[in-house]
């Protein structure tokens, strides 16, 4: 039996990660997800807010992939997407579900209904391409034709892409909308099946074509071909195009000649970096919008911190609210010290003593310090020497062999491996990450 409807192969998976995950943390992150589309061999699971998606994504993405490819056999990319609608498929551009082969899956709307115009924060840094993009949802086909957005990483290219396809829609013309990706997986598909004609037919009639992420033209000569056909059948009837990029069009060198001085043709407009009051006006937006309550001096924090890219902004946020939720405290600067310690953005304290880390965990687990260095094999005394090792790891910076030769002459791979067992379970079990939160916490206030 080929199992293809999203939803089943869901169901099925989660009967897979219920052997596998432990109950709390099956029960807090995955009880509430469903099947969302399965499309081009990407599985995308629906999940009930932003942030079950962000823990699930940087907590589980392995355990479920593996899951997942239990199920359907082989190679699938996986996403989460909590963006309402994806599981009841909303009003709005419906590509078709593809070749024949397959049965038809439901397709939520590609376009994410968080992407509006009415979210998109307006500064110096993208005032340009906001215009011209709402020139075009304005008037398609009109003045600005076609349009090219470029700029770095995660500053906001395919939010006012969907803006525009949005606009749209609720207007009755029909965009459609895909990312360079999809629409070569489904040009080369229409080539190996022989329905080029209905790939042809598909997007000549589109509305206006939305086609995201352009460089991944680069090195696809048979899909450039196939692109630029489509845009010159779209251009001579003067239907909208819109393209992004992650460079400038003349940057796109391995870009056949054609394909460049066509998309250069239309008007070009970039996105720069946005300054720090842009930077703290977005994290007040994706914060109300994710209805999350966050002290003012933790966003001016971030928006200090983080500068070149929004979605990594937006990406600490919702880290934040998933540890507020997790240990039950409001969030402060103090945790966004404590959730930020591993990565760049720091602000970090110094290192604390192997002896306070040793001496907090004791206390905590209510174990002696001389049991933590000793050989008891106890559930409870492994359980709490394993922390402290990762936690001299962390917290006092100290090197495994060092580790090893502090708690009693135990090997540095022994170390290495309770460190790295720690941060797994942390990743699955919730009352683990807990239990090591509450002791940095400790720690760090001592
Ligand atoms: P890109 O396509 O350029 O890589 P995205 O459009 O995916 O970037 O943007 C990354 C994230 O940042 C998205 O969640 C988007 O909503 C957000 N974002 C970017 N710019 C803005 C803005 N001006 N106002 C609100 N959100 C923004
Ligand atoms: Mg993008």
């Amino acid at each position: 039996m080929v199992v293809s409807d999203a939803i089943t192969i869901w169901q099925a998976v989660l009967g897979e990660l219920q052997l596998c995950v432990p109950k709390p943390s099956y029960d807090t992150w995955l009880q509430g997800t469903s099947g969302g589309s399965f499309v081009d061999g990407r599985f995308t699971v629906s999940t009930p807010n932003a942030f079950v998606s962000e823990m699930l994504e940087r907590r589980m993405h392995s355990v479920i992939s593996q899951a997942v490819e239990k199920v359907v056999g082989g190679g699938v990319e996986i996403a989460f997407d909590s963006g309402p609608g994806t599981r009841e498929a909303p009003p709005g551009p419906q590509p078709s579900a593809g070749n024949g082969n397959r049965p038809a899956v439901r397709r939520a709307s590609p376009l994410n209904p968080k992407y509006t115009f009415e979210h998109f924060v307006v500064g110096k840094s993208n005032e340009l391409a906001h215009a011209a993009a709402l020139a075009v949802a304005e008037e398609p086909g009109r003045r600005y034709n076609p349009l090219f957005i470029y700029s770095g990483v995660g500053l906001g290219k395919t939010h006012l892409m969907h803006a525009i396809g949005a606009r749209l829609a609720a207007r009755g013309i029909h965009p459609i909308y895909a990312t360079t990706e999809d629409f070569t997986n489904e040009y080369i598909r229409s080539i190996q099946n022989g329905t080029t004609e209905a790939f042809r037919d598909r997007y000549r009639s589109a509305g206006a074509l939305l086609l995201d992420d352009i460089q991944f033209l680069i090195g696809k000569e048979q899909t450039q071909e196939g692109f630029f056909h489509t845009f010159n059948a779209l251009h001579l009837t003067g239907t909208q195009i819109v393209t992004t990029s992650d460079r400038p069009a003349a940057a796109l060198t391995l870009l056949e000649d054609r394909i460049r001085s066509r998309l250069a043709g239309g008007i070009v407009v970039d996105i720069q970096l946005p300054d720090y009051e842009t930077r703290l006006a977005i994290l007040r937006t994706k914060a109300e919008e994710a209805q999350l309550t966050f002290p003012e001096d933790v966003l001016q924090f971030l928006a200090e911190s983080v500068h070149s890219n929004i979605r990594e902004l937006e990406g600490h946020l919702n880290r934040l609210a998933a540890y507020a939720e997790l240990s039950g405290q409001p969030v402060s600067l103090e945790m966004v010290r404590q959730v930020t310690a591993d990565s760049h953005l720091t602000g970090r304290p110094k290192p604390v003593s192997s002896d306070a880390v040793v001496s907090a965990v004791a206390g905590y687990f209510a174990i002696t310090e001389d049991a933590i260095v000793g050989r008891r094999r106890d559930k409870q005394t492994a359980m709490a020497r394993h922390v402290a090792m990762y936690l001299l790891r962390e917290e006092a910076n100290m090197t495994a062999t060092a580790i090893g030769r502090l708690l009693g002459g135990k090997d540095h791979s022994t170390v290495l491996h309770a460190c790295s067992r720690i941060s797994s379970q942390m990743d699955l079990e919730p009352h683990i990450r807990q239990d090591v939160f509450n002791i940095r916490t400790s720690l760090n206030a001592a």
